[in-house]
């Protein structure tokens, strides 16, 4: 396994960290409690989890995990989230930090994240006095929490709004192979300023595993795709650890193995990828951003249309998309999105598409999707 350091904190942290939303939940915790342990064994000295992954077990699993490393807890960096909207006072902040430290068997966590910052109110509200970040400085004061860190589904220029008054150790950034045109800024902006930069949903959410053949050409020659979408992120030198959501001994082992090979990625790497992003998906959005602050409603283009690559890469039902759209307004990238049947149809976005994507009958689809009502209901 490789290291990194974080960001001016300096942490030697392992490239590739365990991202603990996706156990197999018909294992017992004990049994996923040994996956942890494994990764450990492997070099993997980051953990990442959160209240209500997996059925809510995951911090249990954890738990159990590092009763079983005693002394070797130190040994690790480990993190936890809480959202603004549930700790919205100081105290239910630090009754958040007391619960998951109890669930932990630990005494501090590392790292606690102001989780799933969708929209800029929302960083407000957990910055206002009495509210949850005031509870996390107090937290951190009684060494219950060692740095507070960020996790935000922001575009570039929000990212750096919410990271200019440096309140934050690191941040959490869902960036990938296939989305990094349209998230890179955020993570340059966070490299930039210092910050340790963990990457989340570095598989697209299943979405790279899962069309193999529809992405081989992200991979280079003797590798496949999702172990070209991990080199990405691992090789990135502006990202400190790439969280990779594991279910087997098996992921762990292909993240380990491409960790041990990957080069860092070059800015001539990237050029590579974003052309060949262009040339291969045709009736894909590469999200290249060039749409984007055009719309005389204020549409988020290239976010839709990500959203409905979703549709093109899966063949997803129109009920399944229903679905994937409800999370997406509710965490995803269309947070506070105007609804798509808000389109004028005024061309100006098919314009200036680089793809020549035909934009607004696929708006009129999601349209439908929305008026359906599927989503609403989505957590
Ligand atoms: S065609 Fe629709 S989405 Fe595109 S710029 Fe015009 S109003 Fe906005
Ligand atoms: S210009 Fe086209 S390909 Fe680029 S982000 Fe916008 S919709 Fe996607």
């Amino acid at each position: 396994m490789i290291n990194k350091p974080f960001g001016h904190l300096g942490y030697d942290v392992s490239a590739v960290g365990f991202g603990g939303m996706r156990f197999d939940t018909k294992q017992s915790d004990s049994e996923n409690a040994d996956l942890v342990l494994y990764a450990v064994d492997q070099g993997i000295n980051w953990l990442d989890t959160a209240p209500s992954y997996c059925d809510d077990r995951s911090e249990d699993i954890f738990g159990r995990a590092l009763r079983h490393l005693g002394p070797r807890r130190s040994d690790v960096y480990l993190s936890s989230k809480g959202m603004p909207e549930a700790c919205d006072t100081a105290e239910k902040a630090r009754a958040a930090v007391e619960k998951s430290l109890r669930r932990l068997n630990t005494d501090y966590l590392d790292f606690y994240y102001v989780w799933c910052i969708r929209r800029l109110d929302e960083y407000e509200s957990a910055m206002r006095p009495g509210g949850q970040y005031e509870g996390l400085l107090r937290c951190k004061e009684e060494g219950l929490i060692r740095h507070i860190v960020v996790s935000t589904h922001l575009r570039g220029p929000d990212v750096q709004t919410l990271l200019s008054n440096n309140e934050f150790d690191g941040v959490l950034l869902g960036v990938n192979i296939l989305n990094f045109l349209y998230r890179w800024d955020g993570v340059k902006a966070a490299h930039r300023q210092g910050l340790g930069v963990a990457a989340m949903n570095p598989l697209a959410g299943g979405v790279i595993p899962q069309n193999e053949q529809t992405l081989a050409f992200l991979a280079e020659k003797g590798e496949t795709s999702t172990e070209a979408a991990l080199r990405f992120c691992i090789g990135c030198p502006q990202i400190s650890v790439t969280l990779v959501g594991f279910t087997t001994r098996q992921h762990i082992d292909t993240a380990c193995r491409v960790a041990e090979q990957a080069d860092p990625i070059t800015d001539e790497h990237i050029e590579r990828i974003r052309s060949r992003l262009s040339q291969n998906m045709d009736s894909l959005c590469t999200g290249c951003g060039y749409c984007m602050g055009l719309c005389p409603v204020g549409i988020p283009v290239a976010g839709y249309m990500q959203y409905y690559n979703d549709k093109l890469l899966t063949g997803k039902n129109d009920g399944e998309m229903a679905k994937t759209l409800g999370i997406q307004k509710k965490f995803g990238m269309l947070v506070g999105a105007p609804p798509a049947g808000d389109c004028i149809a005024c061309g100006r976005c098919e314009t200036a598409c680089t793809q020549r994507l035909d934009i607004v009958r696929r708006l009129n689809t999601v349209a439908q999707w929305e008026q359906s009502g599927i989503g609403e209901s989505q957590k």
